[in-house]
């Protein structure tokens, strides 16, 4: 067997020139997403008022398997990727395990997330379609950075409702998207008219995810010539971020090594729906096996302890139902420093795969994965970002399993990002100053019963 180098870097030429649609493999399909006011099913043409065209086609289509990537978004892809699948030979040591470590490293572009790959892609089918610019959300930041740098490359107006108490928290962030000349605003704003409804029935609020969701998509259709895009969940996104899961396997491929464990976080479900897509795809195929494992916060547990039902995607209910592992529109996590990992749903794609039993989740708490990520920081190098930090610390867990057991398993997860914008957080960790909230069940059941009344 070849040794294998720290870092193993694919050929521009080995590059993906397809994105890879599971759902194309899936037996039982994901549940169609509903217009919020027939309760049927949305149309193409429905949908093409949100969003662009091409990316409405994506993402109702769940029969064709692989989709070429345009020659204009490989361009673009050529200045950061291939990204770097590392053997993680520091903290092996560390650990003393027998285990064999990868982490496939998404951090290496300003937005310094995966969130790159599917911004690009959105922005180039608004360019190609002719539209004067895009509206989005962003929640920690990294989203409307992506979206900013993309845009930017395609020469697009670019308008960010940014979660208030991240718009204040994060000014940095903030910088960064105007630098790029996107146009941020914080929500819940007085630009909108639900972000005039949500700031008169809940004066103060510092604001949420699905909120801003919500002011994004009402400004989108209402000017001429905009259209609203969206960062994770959608199933068009977990297109776009196959090119993680593709690339994953081509370098594993090269060396001649079998993944036995894949491990991802989980917010929205968008880079594990990437991460695992290749090797979902060959479990639905009876080719492979894989242990695949969802790690999400604590604090927001929507697979571990939600339930499986259509919800809103937003607050303001202007966005299509979606059945999915919901904690319910209306649950907003506590205040919690992996921004990234605070939505209430999960992908619909994702929520399919985990009942069909093809992946597992686990829920892990906030001081944990921080201790995680400074272990990692200490010995890998990269200061990991929070978010990510949730698939290191399933991943450390594991390789000390591996030790008790002496197995020498392959364990690859998702590295997502880098933290340098979450230094308030480490400042809390080191100053001993974090806490773990987790939701009580009566919590959780006054959220489950604000979920729409839809046959499942
Ligand atoms: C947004 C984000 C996530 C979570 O989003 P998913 O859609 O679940 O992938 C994870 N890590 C980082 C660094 C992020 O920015």
């Amino acid at each position: 067997m070849k040794e294998i180098p720290y870092k193993i870097y694919l050929e521009e030429n080995e590059m993906p020139t397809q994105w890879y649609n599971v759902r194309a493999d899936m037996k039982k399909k994901p549940a169609p997403i509903l217009n919020p006011a027939t309760l049927e099913p949305v149309t193409l043409e429905e949908l093409s008022h949100i969003f662009c065209e091409e990316l409405a086609k994506q993402e109702l289509d769940d029969q064709t398997p692989y989709f070429d990537i345009p020659e204009e978004i490989r361009n673009f892809y050529r200045m950061y990727r291939p990204a770097p699948l590392v053997r993680a030979y520091c903290l092996e040591k560390k650990l003393q395990t027998p285990a064999h470590i990868y982490y496939k490293f998404e951090g290496n572009n300003t937005s310094g997330s995966h969130k790159l790959n599917s911004a690009i892609a959105q922005a180039y089918y608004a360019k190609k379609q002719g539209l004067k610019g895009v509206t989005t959300e962003t929640g920690a930041g990294q989203w409307g950075t992506a979206l900013s740098m993309a845009c930017s490359y395609f020469d697009l107006d670019c308008q960010v409702y940014m979660v208030k108490c991240s718009y204040e928290q994060k000014p940095f962030r903030r910088e960064v998207m105007r630098t790029y000349g996107a146009q941020v605003t914080p929500s819940p704003s007085m630009n909108t008219k639900v972000g005039r409804e949500i700031n008169k029935q809940f004066p103060g609020t510092t604001g949420s995810l699905g909120c801003a969701i919500s002011e994004a998509v009402e400004a989108a259709t209402s000017q001429e010539g905009y259209r609203y895009v969206l960062g994770s969940v959608l199933t068009q996104v977990l297109l776009h971020q196959s090119v993680i899961g593709l690339e994953t396997k081509a370098a594993l491929d090269k060396y001649g090594v079998k993944a036995d464990m894949i491990i991802g976080c989980a917010g929205g479900g968008s880079n594990l729906g990437g991460l695992i897509s290749p090797f979902a795809g060959e479990i639905l195929r009876g080719e492979a096996n894989y242990d695949i494992i969802a790690v999400e916060p604590a604090s927001c547990p929507s697979m571990t302890r939600g339930v499986y039902a259509y919800d809103f995607c937003d607050t303001g209910k202007v966005c299509p139902l979606a059945k999915m592992y919901t904690l319910g529109s209306g649950f907003i996590p506590s205040a919690n420093h992996s921004g990234g990992l605070r939505y209430h749903g999960m992908s619909s794609v994702v929520s399919e795969l985990y009942d069909q039993g093809i992946l597992t989740a686990r829920s892990v708490t906030q001081t944990d994965v921080f201790k995680a990520a400074t272990e990692f920081a200490k010995v890998e190098g990269i200061l990991p970002a929070p978010e990510s930090s949730h698939a290191i610390k399933v991943a450390m867990d594991e390789a000390l399993k591996c030790k008790e057991t002496g197995e020498a398993k392959n364990i690859v997860f998702g590295l997502t990002g880098t933290g340098y914008f979450d230094m308030v957080a480490y400042q809390k960790f080191n100053d001993n100053e974090m806490s773990d909230y987790i939701p009580t069940d009566e919590e959780l059941q006054k959220s489950f019963s604000t979920l729409p009344k839809v046959e499942n």
